[in-house]
């Protein structure tokens, strides 16, 4: 398989990928880790004029502490991230989800701004990013803006990042409470066929707050807004999270295909859900 033709260009400072991006726009593509747009090329069913090699720009890569969450800079490889302590102390959903990612050849190649670029709706760095409400901080030549996780996916394979822009950095912030990440993929390593995100505050005896974001179930990650609100001021119980991850599912509308029909996707979902919602609050 071979890729079309395009220009080729690997900046070695953040300023000349951004002149290159402001002068190519759409026609642009951003190589970061490759493991998705190198088969995209490869498959012919991405066709840039311009790629853009991240490789060298090493300021966009490292994981720091910041504001008690962390601040983690695009070009981070996954298996970074899956490797780091910080990351486990302060966000250990993000640790579970990372290790979820395909196999630790592609984590070794792939990046987290790599996959919240791509947004692909069964992936499990934006569902855990949307989970935690984390900041996708991006930038041109004309500044700099922060992005929050509920407005940057938008669709399947499409976010808020104009052609001019470049993700630079994903803002994780704490939060307080147990998380979990549950999914099922046909095969170990396999994209996840649906998957559950989940983060549960319990404060004495009753849940405090709740976060709950699908993934697999639509065009891109979903956050189960009203289920969270059924369990604020309750008791935890297997009952009260089988309810709300019930109500999570109730209006999905998810896609049948090869893989999996729109009802096995619904019934699954719901069943992560409960179980993440419960070994979150445990
Ligand atoms: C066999 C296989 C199995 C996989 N399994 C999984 C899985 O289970 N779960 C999962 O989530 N992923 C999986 N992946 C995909 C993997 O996680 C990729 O690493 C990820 O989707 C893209 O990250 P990347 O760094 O490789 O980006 P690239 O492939 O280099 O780029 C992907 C897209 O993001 C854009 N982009 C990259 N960096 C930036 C940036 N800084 N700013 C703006 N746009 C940017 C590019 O222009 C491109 O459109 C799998 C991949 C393979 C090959």
């Amino acid at each position: 398989m071979k890729p079309p033709a395009f220009r080729y260009f690997a900046p070695s400072t953040l300023e000349e990928a951004l002149e290159l991006r402001a002068e190519h726009g759409s026609d642009s593509a951003l190589l970061a880790g490759g493991q998705s747009l190198v088969p995209l090329l490869n498959l012919r069913l991405a066709f840039p004029a311009v790629v853009i090699d991240l490789g060298r720009l090493r300021e966009l890569s490292g994981i720091r502490a910041a504001d008690g969450g962390l601040a983690v800079g695009a070009m981070t490889r996954q298996r970074e991230v899956e490797r780091s302590d910080l990351v486990r102390e302060r966000v250990p959903l993000v640790a579970e989800a990372v290790r979820k990612i395909g196999h630790p050849t592609i984590r070794n190649r792939g990046t987290i701004g790599g996959s919240l670029a791509h947004a692909d709706p069964a992936a499990e760095l934006p569902a855990a990013a949307l989970a935690l409400g984390a900041e996708l901080v991006v930038r041109s030549t004309s500044g700099e803006r922060a992005i929050p996780a509920d407005g940057f996916f938008r669709s399947y394979l499409t976010t808020a990042l104009e052609p001019d822009e470049l993700l630079v950095e994903v803002r994780l912030p704490a939060v307080t409470g147990g998380s979990s990440f549950h999914e099922v993929a046909r095969r170990h390593g396999d994209f996840a066929l649906v998957g559950a995100a989940a983060i549960v505050d319990v404060s004495g005896a009753a849940i405090r707050d709740a976060r709950l974001v699908l993934m697999g179930v639509g065009p891109r990650p979903v956050r189960a807004a009203t289920a969270e609100a059924m369990l604020r001021n309750v008791q935890p119980s297997e009952a009260a999270f089988a309810k709300a991850a019930a109500e999570a599912v109730a209006g999905l509308e998810p896609t049948s295909d090869i893989h999996a029909t729109a009802d096995y996707r619904r019934r699954v979902a719901a069943v992560l859900a409960r179980r993440a919602l419960m070994e979150a609050a445990s």
